[in-house]
């Protein structure tokens, strides 16, 4: 069984730095400069976004190097939905 890995942003505190999007395709910014996350069918959003493991460093650097925590990755938590 593969471990969850969810990815959230927070639009509200992004400073549309743009750090994000050079670590990981799942992440854009829109024409406002901020931050979305690209869903699995193409949608635009907050989050949370699941995805695969083989995703997890790029999420996890965008995380790290986000200037302002806009970004929330969590990894083997229950599925709250
Ligand atoms: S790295 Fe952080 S502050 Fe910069 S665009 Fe991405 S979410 Fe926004």
């Amino acid at each position: 069984m593969n471990t969850p890995i969810r990815v959230t942003v927070d639009r509200g505190i992004c400073l549309s730095s743009e750090t994000c999007a050079s670590k990981s395709e799942l992440f854009g910014n829109s024409p406002d400069g901020l931050v979305y996350l690209k869903g699995p069918d193409g949608v635009l959003s907050e989050g949370p976004v699941d995805v695969g493991e083989a995703s997890l460093a790029g999420v996890r650097s965008a995380e790290q190097s986000c200037p302002s925590g806009a970004i929330t990755v969590t990894v083997g938590e229950a599925d709250p939905r």
